[in-house]
């Protein structure tokens, strides 16, 4: 049975990081992180192939013109992209597999992968991310503005993401996301399993021979 592929997208500074980190460390047999790609410079504490893997435009322009990515887009000047080998075969393999992505490259994901369940976290107010992305310290008043900036292009992808979870309590949060993912896995279990019944159904039937001299 195939897994799920999952998206999770947000504004920056809501909290989505710290929530897949979260499924991740509480379910690490249903869930796998997919690792981007990006010509980003590493920040102090990454690690090459722990956040990213990082590599030139060179080297990231050969992998989209080879088809090695599922999809990519550009973020403040920098590529970002999701290698599809890993992807596809941690699917095959059954996990639901997380792509933590903007919501160009979620857009991308839906077109190719119909199936796929993408996820927005939001948070309960502006005002509340706001001060989120000031007491995280980690970004300059400038940096801030061109996160909120980005913010209110981002709201526009929002109606075509499958589902929306406030992070308002985090805990909260992280329950409701496993249950939703919980459930959508179900289902789609349920339909993979209808769906191979009735073509080996269908299949034997039309290699009856009683078929093949009545219809043929
Ligand atoms: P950061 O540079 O802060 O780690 O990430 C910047 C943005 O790029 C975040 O919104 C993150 O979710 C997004 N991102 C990370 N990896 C990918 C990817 O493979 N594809 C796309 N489209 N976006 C990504």
């Amino acid at each position: 049975m195939k897994g799920l592929l999952i998206v999770v997208s947000g504004f920056s500074g809501v909290g989505k990081g710290t929530i897949v980190k979260e499924l991740l460390r509480r379910y690490p047999d249903v869930y796998e992180l997919s690792i981007s790609v990006t010509t980003r410079r590493m920040r102090l504490g990454e690690e090459e192939g722990r956040e990213y893997f990082f590599r030139s435009r060179e080297v990231f322009e050969e992998m989209i013109r080879n088809g090695d990515l599922l999809e990519h887009a550009v973020y403040n000047g920098n590529y970002y992209g999701t290698p599809k080998p890993y992807v596809l075969e941690k699917l095959s393999e059954g996990k639901n597999v997380i792509l933590e992505i903007e919501m160009q490259g979620g857009a991308q994901i839906k077109r190719v992968f119909p199936e796929a369940q993408l996820l927005y976290i939001v948070p309960p107010n502006a005002k509340e991310l706001f001060e989120r992305l000031k007491h995280r310290n980690t970004e300059t008043p400038e940096e801030i503005h061109r996160r909120l900036k980005r913010a209110i292009e981002e709201t526009a992808y929002m109606p075509s993401y499958d589902f929306v979870v406030v992070n308002d309590d985090l805990e909260a949060c992280i329950q409701e996301v496993h249950a939703l993912f919980e459930h959508e896995r179900e289902v789609f279990d349920e339909r993979q399993r209808l769906a191979e019944k009735l073509k080996e159904q269908l299949v034997e039937i039309t290699e009856e021979e009683s078929y093949v001299t009545s219809v043929l």
